[in-house]
């Protein structure tokens, strides 16, 4: 293939699978321009942020191709939808080590189509590019738009805030071992395959979005872990936090899968791909964030305070402070 077939080959590759993915926005310009161009709305400012995965590293060989696609787009509505923004539109830039076929192509824009519904965002441009050795990545620069000013911050936390977390943590962590290929056994089905998926399709919070700018004081979401998540939000707010390992909240799943193997306990602390909402909530703000967030029908749940001295105090059922060196957690500021 000479080098004007291959060009025209990646232009009708965009054209056919790609192209559709941008019909609810305008400014794409069908992805026949170099650029798209996009309108703020007034009164609001523009809310960036970009996430890549590659294979091997945030997603396995394995996957599926709209899980993977899914995943891509989720990453990144996560982190908007932790500073309040609504999501707008995305960019991808997709690296191949040889050019996929048809079948993958197909279904990988499904899973974007799907995203894309789910979340309310569309797509505004990309690149696919062809990197012979290196694994296949997809990186997104996703765009949101908050009320000018508001949107919501990690350091802005003050001590005395009370920390919530949406939904559960460690589903993905532990879905990720006990998944059909991994040699994790005694789960039901069933509970195995609501981890997996819990994995495999991070749901973003983008509902909660009201809530928090109505009354979060700082937030960001979970994607590395919670005990590292909130060393980072304690961080950037110059506090520290105790928590409550007890208070976590757990799905039935997670907790049935540690009772059958205890060694998946740390994985709500420390697992990581939870994409949940990690929230700093003023005292008196605590019911009504409460309320509104029920009102989306989006469970949160208070699982300790802010405090002026710095670190990460995270006590055991007994009381007991926890040893966040010895329980293999010194990767964060203590
Ligand atoms: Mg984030």
């Amino acid at each position: 293939m000479d080098e004007d077939d291959k060009l025209a080959g990646e232009d009708s590759l965009i054209q056919t699978y790609f192209a559709p993915l941008t019909s609810a926005f305008s400014g794409a310009y069908g992805l026949k321009e170099d650029c798209a161009a996009l309108t703020p709305e007034p009164g609001h400012d523009l809310v960036l942020t970009t996430d890549a995965i590659s294979e091997g590293i945030h997603f396995r060989p394995g996957d599926a191709p709209e899980d993977i696609a899914w995943r891509s787009v989720a990453v990144n509505v996560s982190d908007l939808a932790a500073k309040g923004a609504r999501p707008i539109g995305y960019l991808l830039s997709l690296a191949f080590p040889e050019l996929p076929d048809r079948d993958w192509l197909k279904r990988f824009t499904n899973g974007l189509r799907e995203a894309q519904d789910q979340f309310g965002i569309v797509l505004m441009g990309g690149d696919t590019d062809r990197r012979p050795g290196s694994p296949l990545s997809a990186t997104v620069m996703a765009v949101g738009s908050v009320p000018q000013g508001c949107m919501i911050r990690r350091g802005t936390a003050r001590p005395g805030d009370l920390i919530y977390v949406s939904g559960t943590l460690g589903d993905a962590a532990i879905g990720l071992r006990v998944s059909a290929s991994a040699p994790v056994t005694g789960l039901a089905d069933d509970d195995r395959a609501f981890l997996e998926k819990r994995y495999l399709r991070p749901q973003p919070r983008v509902a909660l979005r009201d809530a928090l700018l109505a009354h979060a004081r700082a937030a960001m979401d979970i994607s590395d872990g919670l005990a590292k998540d909130l060393g980072r939000l304690c961080n950037a707010s110059q506090l520290g936090a105790e928590i409550l390992s007890a208070s976590l909240p757990l799905s039935d799943p997670a907790r049935r899968a540690i009772e059958l193997h205890p060694e998946l306990a740390n994985l709500p602390l420390a697992g990581g791909d939870d994409y949940e909402i990690l929230a700093a909530i003023a005292p008196g703000q605590a019911s009504a964030f409460e309320a509104a967030a029920q009102s989306v029908s989006i469970p949160v749940t208070r699982i300790g305070i802010l405090r002026p001295e710095p670190g990460v105090r995270i006590f055991d059922a007994d009381g007991k402070l926890i040893s966040l060196r010895q329980s293999g957690y010194d990767h964060f500021g203590l």
